[in-house]
Protein backbone atom coordinates (compact mmCIF):
# COMPACT_ATOMS: atom_id res chain seq x y z
CA UNK A 1 0.00 0.00 0.00
CA UNK A 2 1.17 3.44 -0.89
CA UNK A 3 1.33 5.52 2.43
CA UNK A 4 0.27 9.29 1.69
CA UNK A 5 1.31 11.66 4.86
CA UNK A 6 -0.34 15.34 5.45
CA UNK A 7 0.22 17.89 8.02
CA UNK A 8 -1.82 20.89 9.08
CA UNK A 9 -0.24 23.96 10.95
CA UNK A 10 -2.72 24.76 13.50
CA UNK A 11 -1.80 28.52 13.44
CA UNK A 12 -5.11 29.75 12.83
CA UNK A 13 -8.75 29.08 12.30
CA UNK A 14 -9.08 26.49 9.10
CA UNK A 15 -9.91 28.45 5.97
CA UNK A 16 -11.56 27.80 2.23
CA UNK A 17 -7.99 26.87 1.18
CA UNK A 18 -6.95 24.53 3.35
CA UNK A 19 -10.31 22.75 2.52
CA UNK A 20 -10.16 22.51 -1.20
CA UNK A 21 -5.87 22.24 -1.01
CA UNK A 22 -5.88 19.61 1.49
CA UNK A 23 -8.81 18.12 3.59
CA UNK A 24 -11.26 17.35 0.84
CA UNK A 25 -8.55 16.29 -0.88
CA UNK A 26 -6.98 14.47 2.12
CA UNK A 27 -10.18 12.86 2.66
CA UNK A 28 -11.05 11.75 -0.81
CA UNK A 29 -7.61 9.97 -0.48
CA UNK A 30 -8.14 8.28 2.77
CA UNK A 31 -11.27 6.25 0.96
CA UNK A 32 -8.77 4.24 -1.55
CA UNK A 33 -8.33 0.90 -0.16
CA UNK A 34 -4.50 1.04 -2.17
CA UNK A 35 -3.91 4.10 0.76
CA UNK A 36 -2.77 4.25 4.33
CA UNK A 37 -3.31 7.36 5.40
CA UNK A 38 -1.17 9.67 7.75
CA UNK A 39 -3.01 12.94 8.57
CA UNK A 40 -1.92 14.99 11.62
CA UNK A 41 -2.17 18.23 13.08
CA UNK A 42 1.20 20.23 12.96
CA UNK A 43 2.00 22.14 16.22
CA UNK A 44 4.93 22.06 16.85
CA UNK A 45 5.77 23.66 13.50
CA UNK A 46 2.69 26.21 14.90
CA UNK A 47 5.43 27.39 17.27
CA UNK A 48 7.70 28.65 14.24
CA UNK A 49 5.29 31.49 13.30
CA UNK A 50 2.84 31.70 16.26
CA UNK A 51 3.67 32.63 19.95
CA UNK A 52 0.00 32.94 21.35
CA UNK A 53 -0.51 29.61 23.27
CA UNK A 54 -4.30 29.65 23.23
CA UNK A 55 -3.77 30.64 19.37
CA UNK A 56 -2.18 27.19 19.15
CA UNK A 57 -4.61 25.48 21.30
CA UNK A 58 -7.78 26.34 19.70
CA UNK A 59 -6.57 26.22 16.34
CA UNK A 60 -5.53 22.42 17.01
CA UNK A 61 -8.71 21.48 18.00
CA UNK A 62 -10.98 23.39 15.14
CA UNK A 63 -8.50 21.60 12.71
CA UNK A 64 -9.40 17.91 14.33
CA UNK A 65 -13.20 18.70 14.30
CA UNK A 66 -13.08 19.77 10.75
CA UNK A 67 -10.82 17.20 9.34
CA UNK A 68 -13.29 15.11 11.11
CA UNK A 69 -16.69 16.67 10.20
CA UNK A 70 -15.44 16.55 6.78
CA UNK A 71 -15.45 13.37 6.37
CA UNK A 72 -12.36 11.42 7.93
CA UNK A 73 -12.58 8.28 9.32
CA UNK A 74 -10.33 7.74 12.05
CA UNK A 75 -10.74 4.47 12.37
CA UNK A 76 -9.67 4.37 8.81
CA UNK A 77 -6.51 7.06 8.76
CA UNK A 78 -3.84 7.53 11.51
CA UNK A 79 -4.94 10.77 12.64
CA UNK A 80 -2.48 12.20 15.35
CA UNK A 81 -1.33 15.33 17.00
CA UNK A 82 2.70 16.06 16.40
CA UNK A 83 3.39 16.72 19.76
CA UNK A 84 1.86 13.20 20.69
CA UNK A 85 5.03 11.81 19.18
CA UNK A 86 8.16 12.41 20.94
CA UNK A 87 10.13 10.41 18.18
CA UNK A 88 9.41 13.83 15.97
CA UNK A 89 11.42 16.00 17.54
CA UNK A 90 14.04 13.07 18.21
CA UNK A 91 14.44 12.29 14.91
CA UNK A 92 14.50 15.79 14.11
CA UNK A 93 17.21 15.86 16.06
CA UNK A 94 19.12 13.22 14.55
CA UNK A 95 18.66 14.70 11.21
CA UNK A 96 19.63 17.81 12.06
CA UNK A 97 22.88 16.33 12.91
CA UNK A 98 23.85 14.71 9.25
CA UNK A 99 22.03 17.80 7.15
CA UNK A 100 24.14 20.22 5.83
CA UNK A 101 24.06 23.84 6.81
CA UNK A 102 24.59 24.90 3.34
CA UNK A 103 21.43 23.12 2.15
CA UNK A 104 19.41 24.56 4.91
CA UNK A 105 20.71 28.67 3.50
CA UNK A 106 18.54 27.77 0.45
CA UNK A 107 15.02 26.57 1.80
CA UNK A 108 12.78 29.02 -0.13
CA UNK A 109 11.41 30.08 3.35
CA UNK A 110 14.68 31.34 4.80
CA UNK A 111 15.50 32.59 1.68
CA UNK A 112 12.29 35.00 1.27
CA UNK A 113 12.73 36.17 5.39
CA UNK A 114 16.03 36.80 4.58
CA UNK A 115 15.46 38.91 1.02
CA UNK A 116 12.45 40.59 2.93
CA UNK A 117 14.49 42.09 5.71
CA UNK A 118 17.15 43.02 3.53
CA UNK A 119 14.62 44.61 1.03
CA UNK A 120 14.04 46.38 4.44
CA UNK A 121 17.78 47.47 5.10
CA UNK A 122 17.86 45.44 8.04
CA UNK A 123 20.16 42.95 8.99
CA UNK A 124 19.90 39.79 6.55
CA UNK A 125 19.05 37.04 9.87
CA UNK A 126 17.25 39.66 11.71
CA UNK A 127 14.24 38.16 13.77
CA UNK A 128 14.80 34.74 11.74
CA UNK A 129 14.88 31.73 14.79
CA UNK A 130 16.45 28.16 14.36
CA UNK A 131 12.89 27.59 14.06
CA UNK A 132 12.17 28.90 10.44
CA UNK A 133 15.63 28.29 9.64
CA UNK A 134 15.59 24.36 10.37
CA UNK A 135 12.16 23.92 9.64
CA UNK A 136 12.55 21.66 6.17
CA UNK A 137 14.45 19.41 8.66
CA UNK A 138 11.40 19.05 11.25
CA UNK A 139 9.33 18.67 8.06
CA UNK A 140 11.68 15.76 6.78
CA UNK A 141 11.16 14.09 10.00
CA UNK A 142 7.50 14.04 10.08
CA UNK A 143 7.78 12.16 7.04
CA UNK A 144 10.71 9.87 7.36
CA UNK A 145 9.43 8.75 10.64
CA UNK A 146 6.22 6.78 9.12
CA UNK A 147 7.96 6.14 5.89
CA UNK A 148 5.82 7.97 4.05
CA UNK A 149 5.92 7.06 -0.31
CA UNK A 150 4.12 10.19 -1.03
CA UNK A 151 3.40 13.69 0.09
CA UNK A 152 0.76 15.71 -1.10
CA UNK A 153 2.19 19.06 -1.44
CA UNK A 154 1.47 22.41 -2.95
CA UNK A 155 4.16 23.77 -5.83
CA UNK A 156 6.21 26.14 -2.99
CA UNK A 157 6.59 22.78 -0.44
CA UNK A 158 8.66 20.34 -3.38
CA UNK A 159 12.09 22.18 -2.76
CA UNK A 160 11.33 21.39 1.37
CA UNK A 161 10.13 17.27 -0.25
CA UNK A 162 14.06 17.33 -2.24
CA UNK A 163 15.27 18.35 1.29
CA UNK A 164 13.88 15.51 3.04
CA UNK A 165 14.87 12.88 -0.30
CA UNK A 166 18.20 14.24 0.28
CA UNK A 167 18.60 14.35 4.13
CA UNK A 168 16.74 10.61 4.27
CA UNK A 169 19.61 9.82 1.07
CA UNK A 170 22.90 10.74 3.65
CA UNK A 171 21.44 8.92 6.67
CA UNK A 172 20.70 5.76 4.57
CA UNK A 173 24.58 6.26 3.33
CA UNK A 174 25.92 6.69 6.61
CA UNK A 175 24.30 4.27 9.17
CA UNK A 176 22.39 1.76 6.82
CA UNK A 177 24.91 -0.43 6.04
CA UNK A 178 23.96 -1.67 3.07
CA UNK A 179 20.35 -1.27 4.13
CA UNK A 180 17.69 1.48 3.52
CA UNK A 181 16.38 2.72 6.52
CA UNK A 182 14.23 5.29 5.17
CA UNK A 183 11.91 5.06 1.99
CA UNK A 184 12.69 8.05 -0.23
CA UNK A 185 9.49 9.92 0.02
CA UNK A 186 8.09 11.32 -3.37
CA UNK A 187 5.58 14.89 -3.99
CA UNK A 188 2.58 14.64 -5.32
CA UNK A 189 1.28 17.21 -6.88
CA UNK A 190 -2.41 17.43 -7.74
CA UNK A 191 -2.95 20.31 -10.92
CA UNK A 192 -6.69 19.59 -10.42
CA UNK A 193 -6.42 21.59 -7.25
CA UNK A 194 -5.87 25.34 -7.17
CA UNK A 195 -4.25 27.19 -4.78
CA UNK A 196 -6.80 29.46 -3.18
CA UNK A 197 -6.52 33.93 -3.03
CA UNK A 198 -7.50 35.25 0.14
CA UNK A 199 -9.35 38.59 1.01
CA UNK A 200 -6.42 40.37 -0.05
CA UNK A 201 -5.58 38.26 -3.29
CA UNK A 202 -2.08 36.66 -1.89
CA UNK A 203 -2.32 32.98 -1.14
CA UNK A 204 -5.03 32.61 1.32
CA UNK A 205 -2.91 31.62 4.78
CA UNK A 206 -4.03 31.47 8.25
CA UNK A 207 -0.75 33.64 9.01
CA UNK A 208 -1.68 36.42 7.05
CA UNK A 209 -5.29 36.83 8.82
CA UNK A 210 -6.83 36.87 4.93
CA UNK A 211 -8.90 34.00 5.11
CA UNK A 212 -12.39 32.68 4.57
CA UNK A 213 -12.92 30.84 7.70
CA UNK A 214 -14.43 27.35 6.96
CA UNK A 215 -17.04 27.32 9.85
CA UNK A 216 -16.29 29.74 12.53
CA UNK A 217 -18.99 32.50 12.13
CA UNK A 218 -21.33 30.38 10.26
CA UNK A 219 -23.57 30.65 7.22
CA UNK A 220 -23.67 34.80 8.07
CA UNK A 221 -19.63 34.98 8.64
CA UNK A 222 -19.04 33.18 5.19
CA UNK A 223 -21.28 35.46 3.54
CA UNK A 224 -20.01 38.66 5.10
CA UNK A 225 -16.39 37.23 4.42
CA UNK A 226 -17.35 36.64 0.31
CA UNK A 227 -18.59 40.46 0.59
CA UNK A 228 -14.99 41.83 1.75
CA UNK A 229 -13.01 40.17 -1.03
CA UNK A 230 -11.54 42.34 -3.39
CA UNK A 231 -12.94 43.17 -6.67
CA UNK A 232 -11.50 45.46 -9.48
CA UNK A 233 -13.84 48.29 -10.20
CA UNK A 234 -15.92 47.09 -13.11
CA UNK A 235 -19.35 47.91 -13.14
CA UNK A 236 -22.38 45.46 -13.71
CA UNK A 237 -22.78 45.08 -17.60
CA UNK A 238 -19.29 45.62 -18.22
CA UNK A 239 -17.52 42.39 -19.36
CA UNK A 240 -15.07 40.81 -16.85
CA UNK A 241 -11.92 39.26 -17.12
CA UNK A 242 -12.93 35.92 -15.32
CA UNK A 243 -9.22 34.15 -15.52
CA UNK A 244 -7.74 37.08 -13.30
CA UNK A 245 -10.48 37.20 -11.11
CA UNK A 246 -10.79 35.36 -7.33
CA UNK A 247 -14.13 35.09 -7.64
CA UNK A 248 -13.66 32.65 -10.47
CA UNK A 249 -10.50 30.62 -8.97
CA UNK A 250 -13.01 30.03 -5.63
CA UNK A 251 -15.88 29.46 -7.41
CA UNK A 252 -14.30 26.61 -9.62
CA UNK A 253 -12.77 25.05 -6.37
CA UNK A 254 -17.03 24.26 -5.83
CA UNK A 255 -18.68 24.29 -8.40
CA UNK A 256 -19.06 20.95 -10.98
CA UNK A 257 -17.05 22.24 -14.69
CA UNK A 258 -20.17 23.32 -15.84
CA UNK A 259 -21.17 25.62 -13.22
CA UNK A 260 -18.06 26.72 -13.37
CA UNK A 261 -17.96 27.71 -17.12
CA UNK A 262 -21.34 29.22 -17.16
CA UNK A 263 -20.41 31.28 -14.03
CA UNK A 264 -17.28 32.36 -16.34
CA UNK A 265 -19.69 33.29 -19.19
CA UNK A 266 -21.88 35.20 -17.11
CA UNK A 267 -18.72 37.53 -15.86
CA UNK A 268 -17.47 37.61 -19.23
CA UNK A 269 -20.92 38.89 -20.43
CA UNK A 270 -20.80 41.80 -17.91
CA UNK A 271 -22.67 39.89 -14.42
CA UNK A 272 -21.60 42.67 -11.65
CA UNK A 273 -19.88 41.59 -9.21
CA UNK A 274 -22.25 41.85 -5.84
CA UNK A 275 -24.21 38.80 -7.96
CA UNK A 276 -21.08 36.55 -8.46
CA UNK A 277 -20.76 37.00 -4.81
CA UNK A 278 -24.04 35.77 -4.34
CA UNK A 279 -23.55 32.52 -6.26
CA UNK A 280 -19.84 32.16 -4.87
CA UNK A 281 -22.13 31.76 -1.29
CA UNK A 282 -24.76 30.05 -2.40
CA UNK A 283 -21.92 27.54 -4.55
CA UNK A 284 -19.66 27.04 -0.95
CA UNK A 285 -22.63 26.58 1.34
CA UNK A 286 -24.39 24.19 -0.89
CA UNK A 287 -21.10 21.73 -0.02
CA UNK A 288 -20.14 22.93 3.20
CA UNK A 289 -23.75 23.68 5.15
CA UNK A 290 -24.09 19.62 6.01
CA UNK A 291 -20.29 19.58 7.41
CA UNK A 292 -21.67 22.64 9.85
CA UNK A 293 -23.66 21.05 12.16
CA UNK A 294 -21.45 18.03 12.59
CA UNK A 295 -18.74 20.77 13.36
CA UNK A 296 -20.24 22.71 16.15
CA UNK A 297 -21.33 19.40 17.59
CA UNK A 298 -17.85 18.25 17.51
CA UNK A 299 -15.87 21.65 18.86
CA UNK A 300 -18.59 21.51 21.66
CA UNK A 301 -17.10 18.34 23.01
CA UNK A 302 -13.24 18.68 23.07
CA UNK A 303 -13.15 15.61 25.36
CA UNK A 304 -14.36 13.23 22.31
CA UNK A 305 -11.87 15.36 20.28
CA UNK A 306 -9.52 14.35 22.95
CA UNK A 307 -9.84 10.99 22.91
CA UNK A 308 -9.85 10.30 19.17
CA UNK A 309 -6.34 11.79 19.30
CA UNK A 310 -5.01 9.72 22.01
CA UNK A 311 -6.13 6.60 20.45
CA UNK A 312 -4.70 8.41 17.16
CA UNK A 313 -1.13 8.97 18.82
CA UNK A 314 -1.45 5.15 20.04
CA UNK A 315 -1.61 3.54 16.38
CA UNK A 316 0.78 6.33 15.02
CA UNK A 317 3.69 5.17 17.94
CA UNK A 318 2.63 1.29 17.33
CA UNK A 319 4.95 2.46 14.18
CA UNK A 320 7.40 5.07 15.40
CA UNK A 321 8.50 3.59 18.35
CA UNK A 322 10.28 0.28 16.65
CA UNK A 323 11.71 2.38 14.04
CA UNK A 324 13.29 4.89 16.42
CA UNK A 325 14.76 1.65 18.16
CA UNK A 326 16.37 0.77 15.22
CA UNK A 327 17.68 4.12 14.51
CA UNK A 328 18.95 4.65 17.87
CA UNK A 329 21.20 1.56 17.35
CA UNK A 330 22.06 2.57 14.12
CA UNK A 331 23.50 5.70 15.16
CA UNK A 332 25.54 4.21 18.07
CA UNK A 333 22.81 5.46 21.25
CA UNK A 334 21.48 3.41 23.50
CA UNK A 335 18.34 0.88 22.78
CA UNK A 336 15.63 2.08 24.85
CA UNK A 337 14.20 -1.57 24.81
P1 LIG B 1 0.29 28.98 7.65
O1 LIG B 1 -0.04 30.40 7.39
O2 LIG B 1 0.45 28.66 9.10
O3 LIG B 1 1.37 28.44 6.75
P2 LIG B 1 -1.67 27.97 5.85
O4 LIG B 1 -3.09 28.26 6.07
O5 LIG B 1 -0.96 28.71 4.75
O6 LIG B 1 -0.97 28.17 7.24
P3 LIG B 1 -0.69 25.21 6.14
O7 LIG B 1 -1.20 24.80 7.45
O8 LIG B 1 0.77 25.51 6.00
O9 LIG B 1 -1.55 26.44 5.55
O10 LIG B 1 -1.07 24.15 5.04
C1 LIG B 1 -1.97 23.09 5.23
C2 LIG B 1 -2.44 22.56 3.92
O11 LIG B 1 -3.37 23.48 3.33
C3 LIG B 1 -1.33 22.37 2.89
O12 LIG B 1 -1.55 21.15 2.21
C4 LIG B 1 -1.49 23.52 1.95
O13 LIG B 1 -1.06 23.22 0.62
C5 LIG B 1 -3.00 23.78 2.01
N1 LIG B 1 -3.27 25.19 1.76
C6 LIG B 1 -2.96 26.21 2.57
N2 LIG B 1 -3.35 27.38 2.04
C7 LIG B 1 -3.93 27.09 0.84
C8 LIG B 1 -4.53 27.87 -0.19
N3 LIG B 1 -4.63 29.18 -0.10
N4 LIG B 1 -5.04 27.21 -1.28
C9 LIG B 1 -4.95 25.86 -1.38
N5 LIG B 1 -4.38 25.08 -0.44
C10 LIG B 1 -3.87 25.67 0.66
Amino acid sequence: NTRVLTGITTSGTPHLGNYAGAIRPSIEASKLSSVDAFYFMADYHALIKCDDPQRIARSRLEIAATWIAAGLDPDVVTFYRQSDIPEIPELSWMLTCVTAKGLMNRAHAYKAAVDQNVARQQEADDGITMGLFSYPVLMAADILLFNANKVPVGRDQIQHLEMARDIAQRFNHLYGQGEDLFVLPEVQIDDEVATLPGLDGRKMSKSYDNTIPLFEGGAKGLRAAVMRIVTDSRQPGEPKDAESSHLYTLYRAFATPKASAQFRKELEEGMGWGEAKEQLCTTIEAELAPMRERYAELISRPDRIEDILQAGAIKARRLSQPLMERLRAAVGLRSMS
